[in-house]
């Protein structure tokens, strides 16, 4: 007899809570563009220029993205003639800044809010070995800035094939052929103002030769898990950006491996939430709690929710193309659970990547394997989408508890319920 798998230890993230944080990753919504990114990172005047995930048009949300978009506005502020600059934000776009900064002689400050640098990008310990319960991946592999470290650091990295899931909870095991390719040329015939919601309900009403199931699981598996956000504010043009699948490699012992060594002599100023930004003739001024402190120029790289909800305070008030970038612009909720268990339960595939439908329609999660590189029997858990209130209530040990009975249950979803993806999906909850 099989003896009944027991949870011995997990990890739950709150990106979702998260002051500093306030969602997962940012995210084009209806109406809105690339060029809304590229808006946010224009410098405004010579002293201010916003940086992170959130403004690069083609790499957004995504560890390299923002730690090139770190690069850039730090040259721009040493060649602008800046001797002294403040980066705002401890992330790999923080980093990233204030690294190329020191680089070209300029004496460079970082003030983070939070009392530990990496921000989005965080390994935490779990019984001797450390998980990501941020970014994981270094995803478009061969052309990432921050893999070309990693590899000369020699951190050990693991490939993932998303291409190759084990389907769990689902009748079927992947999407018809043809099916991806027809979501993305309708999603890609959009208007400009269309949501995803709407080319979705308009192509349910005439599905054929697909069936309604099929195109709402592929949705499920490849929008809602990947954005966090509610598809009736995704824009349908842009709200399914690239990243995932193209050569993603997580490092074994965390991203917190790089953060740590950008980090080196650097100035890090830890427990420094800026609160404003005022930008003079002639210097910026910091203010933080307890802290005031003028700069030639400073780099902001906090998570754009953060910008968006006004928790800096700009003056005078950022311009308008920026403010129109911040209300078109937005962020999803995903969180991340790691589980351990006494044994490995479940089916070991080569990949190391399951996709679990169930236990009711519009729920999918994603699972990594992470057995290997620990030496425990250990799998991460990717959340997202309408049922994450649902899940992520109580405490961390009931949040794992639910996760981990709902990856132990995959195989037995009843994949009939399908009315409710049209209702979650019609939600006016807007980012
Ligand atoms: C669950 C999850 C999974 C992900 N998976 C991947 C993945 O596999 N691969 C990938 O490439 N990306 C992934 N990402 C996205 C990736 O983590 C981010 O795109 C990237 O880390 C953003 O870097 P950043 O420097 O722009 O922002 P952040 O890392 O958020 O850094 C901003 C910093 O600003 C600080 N801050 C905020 N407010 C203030 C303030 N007022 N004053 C001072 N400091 C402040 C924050 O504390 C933070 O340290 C994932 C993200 C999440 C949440």
């Amino acid at each position: 007899m099989t003896q009944n798998p027991r949870l011995t230890a997990s990890l739950v993230s709150r990106w979702g809570d998260d002051p500093w944080a306030l969602g997962s990753w940012s995210l084009i919504g209806r109406g809105g563009s690339p060029a809304d990114r590229v808006a946010l990172g224009v410098p405004v005047g010579d002293r201010l220029r916003i940086a992170g995930e959130a403004t690069h048009p083609s790499r957004a949300g995504m560890t390299h993205g923002a730690y090139e978009q770190g690069v850039g506005a730090a040259t721009w502020a040493a060649e602008a003639g800046h001797r002294r600059v403040a980066v705002v934000g401890a992330g790999m776009a923080g980093l990233g800044a204030a690294r190329t900064l020191t680089g070209y002689g300029v004496r460079t400050e970082v003030w983070e809010a939070r009392g530990r640098i990496g921000g989005r990008a965080y390994g935490v310990d779990l019984d001797g070995f450390t998980f990501d319960l941020g970014a994981n991946w270094l995803q478009q592999y061969d052309g990432n800035a921050l893999a070309r470290i990693a590899e000369e650091l020699s951190l050990p990295v693991i490939a993932t094939d998303f291409g190759d899931p084990l389907v769990l909870g689902s009748p079927s095991a992947g999407a018809p052929g043809g099916l991806e390719r027809e979501l993305r040329a309708r999603l890609e015939r959009a208007s400009p103002q269309d949501a995803i919601a709407d080319v979705v309900e308009q192509w349910l009403r005439d599905p054929a030769p697909f069936t309604a199931d099929e195109i709402l699981r592929l949705v499920d598996a490849e929008i809602v898990v990947d954005s966090g956000a509610p598809l009736s504010w995704l824009s349908a043009r842009h709200g399914f950006e690239p990243g995932v699948g193209e050569g993603d490699r997580w490092i074994v012992g965390s991203y917190r491996l790089l953060a740590d060594h950008l980090a080196e002599r650097l100035d890090v100023r830890l427990e420094r939430p800026v609160r404003s930004v005022r930008i003079g003739e002639h210097e910026v001024t910091l203010v933080a709690d307890g802290f005031e402190e003028a700069f030639d120029a400073v780099i902001v790289t906090v998570p754009l929710p953060v910008l968006k909800q006004g928790r800096i305070e700009f003056e005078p008030p950022l311009p308008p193309p920026h403010r129109t970038a911040l209300e078109r612009l937005g962020a999803g909720r995903v969180e991340k659970v790691v589980l351990r268990f006494d044994h490995r339960f479940w089916p070991v595939h080569p990949a190391g990547y399951y996709r679990v439908h169930g236990p009711e329609a519009t729920c999918v999660s994603e699972w990594l394997d992470a057995t290997e590189a620990d030496g425990v029997p250990t799998i991460v858990g990717l959340f997202a989408g309408p049922w994450l209130d649902r899940i992520w209530s109580g405490s961390d040990d009931d949040v794992a508890a639910r996760a981990a009975e709902i990856f132990q249950r995959a195989r037995a979803c009843p994949a009939d319920q399908r009315s409710q993806i049209r209702a979650a999906m019609s939600s006016t909850d807007d980012r």
